[in-house]
């Protein structure tokens, strides 16, 4: 995996690429490109055999213009101060894209949550919780999942916060379990957001998405389901991968039984009947649809010369480096961003936060259905930007349409002091 940009420098250049072609002042643009405070702390954990062992954690609010802060929190020892920032600005971007009342944060812990018990992973977060305390809430910052995080980490974290504060606070953190104040759907939504984005770019590029191949980079979360529900369309996914490496198999896998198979064996690597192949390998596969769903940086300026495919839905956040954006962009390859593509996690985020604020849940169907609409209205609003300003490629046409939104937000309400 490339590792050559610096998350936070990858944000700005996208943030400055759009901002050319908007009208809006250069003062007010470097305000958008950095975040409002990061909060840095070393949490202080007992272990297992009694000793005490310090995590360095992050939580980065950029931008509270469009509403409360909103974003995950990540367990990964690869989590830097800059890997937030940038992180925290995405999800600016991302609410605005598909107009959701938000804005962006994103935390962190640097901690490689497979060397330790469930037991310690419980102290770690609680000790996380009680340090985030004082910035989030209900309606002031609302963490959610990301990498190596998920429902039992968000129900910890919730339960410090109300036990701390003496209440009922569901909606402080969203991506819980269901019978914790979940969300129907939430589980799913990434990946069905990523599978709507596909969808409807194979549609408007007049593409029939029936037949097509399909090659998924990472395995969790967001990619594996985004490889089912493009299946279900009638797609043909021939390679995915994890951290361990990829396989392919020319006549299609199915989506499912590897699922199932990396549960029972940590990995989809060994598959039977299938090739096995390197993630660069799979990342330039000969396929119709890419999907990076792993971590960022995963293509950079030499790789994305080597990319086949015609289309990318990016499910994973800032997968391609802006080197790799330059060359795809010159080299016809439709990509997709992360800001739309990933955003239903976010979008379903937000319908939990508000079945959280009323104590009244929905359907599943329900939720699926308002998701499909975002989705659908934040593709269009894209493509009209993208056709009206004749903007070089698809990231672009999304920065501009988020851009314009904050700015116009911030605009209505003055600076304070
Ligand atoms: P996850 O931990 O469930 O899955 C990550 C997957 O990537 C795992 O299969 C892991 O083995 C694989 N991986 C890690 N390093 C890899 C490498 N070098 N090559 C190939 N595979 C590798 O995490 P997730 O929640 O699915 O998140 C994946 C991406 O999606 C991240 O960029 C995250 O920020 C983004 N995302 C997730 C959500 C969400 O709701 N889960 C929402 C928006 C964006």
């Amino acid at each position: 995996m490339a590792q050559e940009a610096n998350p936070f420098e990858s944000l700005q250049e996208q943030i400055d690429d759009a901002a050319a072609y908007l009208d809006v002042r250069d003062d007010v643009i470097e305000r958008l490109k950095n975040p409002e405070r990061v909060l840095e702390t070393n949490l202080s954990v007992e272990m297992d055999d009694g000793s005490i062992e310090l995590f360095r954690a992050y939580r980065s609010q950029f931008n509270g213009d469009r509403g409360p802060y909103k974003g995950g929190i990540r367990y990964h020892p690869g989590v830097t101060r800059d890997e937030v920032k940038a992180l925290s600005g995405w999800m600016v971007y991302k609410c605005a894209v598909v107009d959701i009342p938000y804005g962006g944060g994103k935390g962190g812990i640097v901690i490689e949550p497979k060397d330790y018990s469930e037991g310690e992973l419980e102290r770690v977060s609680r000790s996380f919780a009680k340090e985030l305390r004082p910035f989030i809430g209900v309606d002031r910052d609302i963490p959610a999942p990301d990498v190596n995080t998920g429902q039992r980490e968000m129900n910890w974290i919730k339960d410090t916060y109300e036990t701390l504060e003496n209440t009922t606070a569901p909606g402080v953190i969203t991506g819980k379990a269901l019978d914790n104040g979940g969300s129907e759907g939430r589980v799913e939504a990434t990946g069905r957001s990523t599978m709507l984005t596909a969808r409807e770019a194979f549609k408007y590029l007049d593409r029939d998405i029936e037949g097509a191949t399909v090659a998924v980079q990472g395995y969790g979360n967001a990619g594996w389901i985004a490889a089912k529900l493009i299946e279900d369309l009638g797609a043909n996914i021939v390679a995915v991968s994890d951290s361990s490496g990829g396989i392919y198999d020319p006549d299609g896998l199915d989506a499912r039984a590897v699922k199932d198979f990396k549960n029972e064996t940590g990995s989809v690597s060994g598959y039977e009947g299938t090739e096995s192949l390197t993630n660069d390998e799979l990342l330039t596969l000969d396929v119709d649809l890419l999907v990076p769903a792993a971590l960022e940086n995963a293509i950079d300026g030499d790789l994305a010369k080597d990319v086949q495919a015609d289309i990318i839905a990016e499910a994973a956040n800032g997968p391609l480096t802006p080197r790799a954006d330059d060359v795809l962009t010159e080299r016809g390859v439709h990509v997709f961003p992360d800001i739309l593509a990933n955003a239903g996690g976010v979008t379903v985020s937000y319908f939990e936060w508000v079945q959280n604020r009323q104590r009244f849940y929905w359907t599943e169907e329900r939720v699926n259905d308002e998701l499909e609409r975002v989705i659908v209205d934040a593709f269009e609003n894209l493509v009209d930007a993208y056709e009206k300003h004749d903007l070089p490629n698809f990231r672009t046409a999304a920065y501009v349409v988020a851009i314009q939104r904050v700015v116009d937000s911030y605009a209505q309400s003055g600076n304070w002091p």
